[in-house]
């Protein structure tokens, strides 16, 4: 959805409530939560009414907008802002809310991107692997077990869909586990010259090394498309300077997400997310 179609729903409450309740976001209530009495009403003030028990109870009740205290039209312009990728401060300001409640937005945003994108599976055909490190002052890949630094392993399918993930390590066991809950067997994998990779073949995969030295000497064997995944998200988590290490899987997440997206229309990619998101956490 593009801005000039949100605006439709974002130019009063009562159209984003019922566009949020079409979605699936917003619960449609068919009886009372409390006696299951099926003579309701939706009241005033953005409330439904029990005839039978007199009960009353909020239009957010078992939706993830249950704990936000943000308006619907805000809340519809605020996935567009993180669309954009607009900052917190950013978007705070032009949505006319607090810090921390556009903060808790996109935490929300990121908690269901990492719920319900988490582990991407089953890559076939061309493959490339590798691993990075992020974290510390400095940006970029520092050699191998660089100190302070947090390892993440790469797995990206040639014209197709990347996943990246936070390991302990980078030894054998770690990276070639991995590979084989990720990869079909018989997928060509292409790597580097770094040992942890011996031991592919093993497992049933054909398996390429280049020597980054002699990269574009080598035709085909070449790992460009995980290293552009590399700088792409270096880059990036530059704008984030001091995203700590326990709230980094959510951040790398997203990335893999947005790289995964970036040919299709994320507002409603993040639409159909946060429906997921939404069966998942409140799944009655
Ligand atoms: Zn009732």
């Amino acid at each position: 959805m593009n801005l000039v179609e949100l605006t439709q729903y974002t130019s009063n409450e009562e159209l984003a409530e019922e566009y949020l309740r079409d979605q699936g976001i917003l619960k449609k209530f068919h009886d009372c939560p409390y006696c299951q009495g099926t003579r309701i009403n939706r009241v005033r003030r953005a409330k439904y009414k029990c005839y039978s028990c007199n009960r009353e109870w909020g239009v957010r009740r078992g939706s993830i907008l249950e704990g936000l205290r943000v308006p619907f039209t805000k809340f519809l312009m605020a996935i567009k802002l993180f669309e954009i990728d607009t900052s917190v401060r950013e978007a705070a300001k032009q949505l006319g809310l607090a810090y921390n409640t556009v903060y808790n937005l996109h935490s929300l945003i990121r908690t269901a991107i990492f719920a319900v994108n988490g582990s991407t599976t089953s890559f076939s055909g061309k493959i490339e692997m590798d691993e990075s490190y992020f974290g510390g002052r400095r940006k970029g890949k520092r050699g191998r077990g660089a100190a302070g630094k947090v390892p993440v392993f790469g797995i990206l399918e040639r014209g197709g869909k990347v996943t990246v993930e936070v390991v302990s390590d980078v030894h054998s066991e770690t990276l070639l586990e991995l590979a084989i809950k990720k990869v079909k067997r018989g997928s060509l994998i292409y790597t580097d010259k770094f040992r942890s990779y011996n031991g592919l073949v093993s497992y049933g995969f054909k398996h390429r090394r280049i020597d980054h030295g002699k990269k574009f000497a080598n035709g085909k064997v070449y790992i460009n498309g995980i290293e552009g995944f590399w700088s792409f998200a270096n880059e990036r988590l530059l704008k984030y300077h001091g995203v700590d290490a326990e709230k980094f899987p959510l951040y790398l997440k997203e990335l893999e997400y947005r790289y995964n997206h970036r040919d299709r229309d994320l507002f409603d990619d993040l639409i159909q997310l946060l429906i997921g998101y939404n069966q998942v956490a409140y799944n009655e």
